[in-house]
């Protein structure tokens, strides 16, 4: 049977007159119907986030760090329950599932302690008898839109920072991984954040939620993390009011390998960065570029990998490989692979996906080249796509020929290579010698079309707080 869950708003549970479904991506099972948040809704919720807002901010620092703890634990504690729920809605295998509530909890517990140093500064004055001051102040109700592929960690990406710098929130979901986020919001309930500091809209018409928010002079500030299409739409229709703008979009990582890596620790590292649920992520590298020496040896050890790796349903034992999302992520799986092969690209593992079937069995490509759709597009599924380089300025070339920039990995046994050419990369973030590079105590983001702002780190208080500097005379 499938459950019901609520709208979370001023620190009530609401039930608006729609609801929307939820579905299994495994098999298409309905498990969930979900409150279907309309504009009165969505806007009880901005109203609710507004006076909460200065109680919040005059909270002392502190005080917020325990509750956004609190939250912390209480995932850690009930690790398996969040985890089951989270591989239900987005269908990756269970392991990935308890991994992603670990990452996610570990948000909330850095901006826990980031609460308690949001610092601001003196500065030498110039003349005397006066004194210049900074302080950092919460930049007020804020909207955040998450995405499906990383339920948990998206959102406490962004609730973290924003709660612990003061500020208030509503939060959309994406439609198809809504209930992870209740269930964050549950939790919230029950440590005793305050109503209205946090709220949670879920809707089946992202657009038109997103434009309610954007409309709303009370929200101050928009994050979003999706695709770069939609975040450059957002940035546009936030002009008006001047809204400030966080931005985690699409990615087109390469994956560098040089002809004097370790191969060995070079397919541990891709096997990560490719397939880490089921390559539907920012950060998948989505570009091999194989320096001729090691291109044979590196893709005979790679597919020796990955044609040991089992798909299926995210809950059964042993699966390394869940489903992707939905019908359209197979199509496009589709799309890319007809489009690579029509133009000369060679099948050396597996077989295009047949039907509709989100049950997407791993796929490797040789001979890409750069027209192809899958050199230029975000692949966001298990299709890995090889290309060679002839030497170190052609792999950098190749590397940043995209209007993507958030992440780069390389492969070298070389010090000096591995400055020189991460230092060359288009890029946000780099893995030398490393298949995973986010963390909470990191700043995560990207250049180009990559986004604005970062996440994590000491950077990410930075984007909810606004600098207000103060000329005294005291004399
Ligand atoms: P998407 O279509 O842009 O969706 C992301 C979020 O935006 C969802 O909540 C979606 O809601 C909502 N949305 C869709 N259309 C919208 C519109 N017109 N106005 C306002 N909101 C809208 O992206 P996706 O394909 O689901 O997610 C994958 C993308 O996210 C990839 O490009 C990936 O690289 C990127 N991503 C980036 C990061 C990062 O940190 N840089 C992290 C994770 C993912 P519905 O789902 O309900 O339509």
């Amino acid at each position: 049977m499938a459950l019901t869950y609520k709208a979370y708003i001023d620190g009530r549970w609401v039930d608006p007159a729609r609801r929307f479904e939820v579905r299994d991506p495994f098999d298409g099972a309905v498990i969930a119907e979900v409150a279907d948040c309309d504009d009165a809704v969505v806007d009880a919720a901005i109203a609710a986030a507004a006076r909460a807002f200065p109680a919040w901010r005059s909270r002392p620092g502190p005080e917020r760090g325990k509750l956004l703890s609190q939250v912390a634990q209480r995932m850690l504690a009930d690790e398996r329950r969040l985890a089951e729920l989270c591989t239900r809605e987005n269908g990756k295998p269970i392991a990935e599932s308890v991994a992603e509530v670990r990452y996610a909890a570990s948000f909330l517990s850095w901006f826990a302690g980031e609460a308690e140093r949001i610092y601001g500064e003196t500065i030498p004055a110039s003349h005397p008898g006066q004194r210049l001051t900074v302080i950092r102040e919460p930049v007020g109700p804020c909207a955040l839109i998450t995405p499906w592929n990383f339920p948990y960690a998206m959102l406490t990406r962004k609730l973290g920072p924003a709660l612990a710098a003061g500020c208030t929130v509503v939060a959309r979901p994406a439609a198809q991984t809504p209930l992870c986020a209740l269930a964050l919001a549950e939790l919230c309930d029950q440590v005793g954040i305050p109503p209205g500091v946090v709220n949670l809209v879920p809707s089946s018409d992202a657009a038109r939620t997103a434009g309610r928010l954007i409309g709303a002079r009370q929200i101050r500030k928009i994050s979003f993390t999706g695709s770069t299409e939609v975040g450059k739409r957002l940035l546009r229709s936030c002009a008006d009011d001047l809204k400030r703008v966080s931005l985690e979009l699409g990615g087109n990582a390469p994956f560098v390998v040089f002809g004097d890596a370790d191969v060995e620790a070079a397919v541990r590292g891709a096997m990560v960065a490719k397939f880490r649920n089921t390559g539907q992520s920012c950060v998948a590298a989505n570009r091999f570029i194989l320096e001729a020496p090691v291109a044979e040896a590196f893709t005979a050890r790679f597919v020796a990998q990955i044609a040991r790796l089992k798909v299926g349903r995210g809950s059964d034992e042993g699966t390394d490989l869940g489903p992707v999302i939905d019908d359209g992520a197979v199509a496009k799986l589709q799309k890319l692979i007809g489009d690579a092969l029509a133009r000369g690209a060679k099948l050396v593992h597996g077989k295009p996906p047949e039907g509709r079937s989100h049950v997407v069995a791993p796929v490797v490509l040789t001979g890409i080249t750069p027209e192809m759709a899958i050199w230029r597009e975000e692949i966001f599924g298990p299709v890995v796509a090889l290309r060679t380089a002839s030497d170190e300025a052609d792999a950098i070339a190749q590397a940043n020929d995209t209007d993507a920039g958030l992440v780069a990995y390389l492969y070298t046994r070389d010090g000096a290579r591995q400055i020189r050419v991460a230092e060359a990369l288009e890029a946000g973030m780099v893995g030398i010698n490393e298949g995973l590079v986010s963390t909470a105590q990191a700043p995560f983001g990207g250049v180009k079309h990559s986004g604005l702002g970062r996440e994590g780190s000491r950077h990410g208080i930075d984007d909810y707080t606004s600098l207000k500097y103060m000329a005294s005379r005291i004399g």
